[in-house]
């Protein structure tokens, strides 16, 4: 007996849709680009149960002639491409002529489509790959694609589905690029009946990026304007100021088309250089265009990869066109100057208002609340160098506090440097520095670190072991607070501190599916935080250990 033998076809459909349809996010890319191709100003976009139940693409585009909808459902038919010559000159998202096929193989599926010439609308039915119904109907123009019980025949894709709130979040993020791409469309993004995201498509990209990223983001940005063999690229990047703790605000398209390429994101990131700190990457949305034969887009189903005919001169290209940007962009810092008197009103305003807060601090700890040795300073108090800059410079020593000993053995030295000047003994105190410095930050080198000044209220400047050290008080205080933060959250012992008024921030769809996935571990360590319609949410309280810090930004971070 042979035991090779010819697969149906509904088992081929289904195992094609694979590749195609890997979640509820693919079948949103896939019907609204098949709505852009379409031509459509106006597309809306409607997901219930993260999409698993149901997803509602409407259109306005020129929808699909009754003679051709059974056809639009077989695998490899499409209206784009006739020959594979036509690649090169691609103006479509769509050509592989797989999309609807894949769909309904693995949901069932219901189309209604209307072309303006025709005075009626088709319905149409079908069920993992099988037509059930055709009918007319009225309806307007364009067409709804609706897609009900995703993988209900494939359980063991099914499997593989995050929750409703992740699998939403992702089909959310594709309908922002899809948005941010094609600024002269109209979008609506609908989730389990609440309109998440509205775009005007009035062409402006600076409005479709305010309306996916809000306003900071846009204000923090430049536009790009680039132009060398035969690649243009235009659209906006953020500023470095507001760097992102991931790669989630990088964002480029192709001659139209939402992508992920290692090359442009390296172009990208390259040309920010050490503009950007470690760890830190862009917010951009880049609109590449070259000639499309120079460009394949025929690498995978999915159509998310993309090869270069010159994969060097376009790296070139968009790195040149993200650094040159940056370089124009007024990045001058403003120095301000101050004279004297200025300088002695705002040191007594700074003491006031030290003295306002430890008042305010002393309170709250007699009030039950955490000791305020966290928030009141930033390095231990007997580290601290003078709080007063003196008028006339006077040598650090003068001021510091110093143990009775400690000033009998420094007159002593004076002494010595006097009757013997340029001989410096090695003391065996220094000696045993030398040989057994401790690590610069063990308890062991404390009494060892000297700081001997500050340079901008910020840097600390210390000696120890023969080596000068700088140290950002900043950079310091917030690792004090965050282990302080993190001991309390292994300790579920998180304090809050209400924030009056409460702050607003406008998250992305990502952002939004991340924060309500992690929304315990939020809660744990100390935020409040309401849905506040739309992407917006409020910030009630912030875990008290932080107060002080830009809190906004920091919740931000920890959502990246
Ligand atoms: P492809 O987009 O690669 O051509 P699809 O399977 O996505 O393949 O769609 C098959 C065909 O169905 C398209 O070529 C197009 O002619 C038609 N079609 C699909 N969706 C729409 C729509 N929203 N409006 C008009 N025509 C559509
Ligand atoms: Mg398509």
């Amino acid at each position: 007996m042979s035991s090779i033998h010819v697969l149906d076809q509904s088992t081929v459909d289904k195992i094609a849709a694979g590749e195609v349809v890997e979640r509820p996010a693919s079948v949103v890319k896939e019907l609204t680009e098949n709505a852009l191709d379409a031509g459509s100003t106006r597309i809306t976009v409607e997901i219930r149960d993260g999409g698993i139940a149901l997803i509602r693409v409407t259109d306005n585009g020129e929808g699909i002639a009754p003679d051709d909808i059974s056809r639009a459902f077989l695998r490899h038919a499409t209206s784009k491409i006739s020959a594979v010559s036509d690649l090169d000159a691609l103006a479509s998202l769509g050509f592989r002529g797989e999309a609807l096929s894949s769909i309904a193989a693995v949901s069932r599926v219901e189309l209604i489509t209307k072309r303006a010439e025709n005075v009626c609308a088709v319905r149409s039915l079908v069920e993992g790959g099988q037509e059930k119904l055709t009918e007319e109907i009225g309806a307007p123009d364009g067409t709804t694609i609706i897609v009900r019980d995703l993988f209900y025949n494939t359980p063991a894709r099914a499997k593989f589905l995050k929750s409703p709130v992740t699998e939403a979040s992702h089909a959310g993020s594709l309908v922002e690029q899809l948005a941010l791409s094609n600024p002269s469309v109209a979008f609506t993004f609908i989730v389990n009946g609440r309109t998440r995201l509205v775009t005007s498509g009035n062409g402006s990209l600076k409005d479709a990026v305010c309306q996916v990223f809000g306003r900071e983001i846009t204000e923090e940005s430049v536009p790009v304007s680039y132009e060398d063999g035969g690649i243009r690229i235009t659209g906006l990047i953020g500023k470095p100021s507001i760097g992102r703790g991931n790669r989630g605000f990088e964002s480029y398209y192709v001659n139209g088309r939402y992508l992920k390429s290692r090359i442009l994101q390296k172009a990208i990131e390259d040309g920010y250089g050490t503009k950007l700190m470690n760890h830190q990457y862009p917010f951009t949305c880049l609109m590449i265009e070259t000639d499309s034969s120079v460009v394949d887009v025929n690498v995978h189903p999915t159509k998310m990869d993309v090869r270069f005919s010159d994969e060097k001169g376009m790296y070139d290209a968009v790195r040149t066109a993200v650094s040159e940007t940056l370089r124009n962009m007024d990045m001058i810092l403003h120095a301000e100057i101050m004279t004297r008197a200025e300088e002695r009103r705002a040191r007594r305003e700074e003491e006031e208002r030290r003295g306002r807060r430890e008042e305010e601090e002393t309170q709250k700890a007699s009030s039950g609340r955490p000791a305020a040795e966290i928030s009141s300073g930033m390095i231990p108090e007997e580290e601290l160098p003078p709080s007063e800059v003196p008028d006339k410079p006077v040598p650090a020593e003068n001021t510091r506090r110093e143990t009775p000993q400690a000033f009998e053995s420094r007159r002593i030295e004076k002494e010595r440097q006097a009757a013997f000047p340029g001989v410096r003994e090695e003391s065996a105190g220094h000696y045993e520095q030398q040989t057994f410095a401790p690590a610069f930050l063990s308890r062991e080198a404390k009494p060892l670190r000297r700081i001997v000044g500050q340079v901008f209220s910020t840097y600390w400047i210390c000696e120890f072991d023969d080596k000068m050290y700088l140290f950002d008080q900043h950079a310091a205080h917030e690792k004090v607070l965050y282990e302080a933060l993190m001991k309390q959250y292994a300790e579920h012992e998180a304090l809050s501190q209400e924030l009056l008024p409460a702050m607003i921030v406008s998250l992305t769809a990502k952002e939004e599916g991340i924060l309500l996935s992690a929304m315990e571990a939020f809660r744990t360590v100390g935020f409040d935080v309401e849905p506040f319609g739309e992407r917006d949410y409020a910030v009630r309280a912030v875990p008290y250990s932080l107060v002080g810090i830009d809190s906004g930004e920091l919740f931000k971070q920890m959502l990246d």
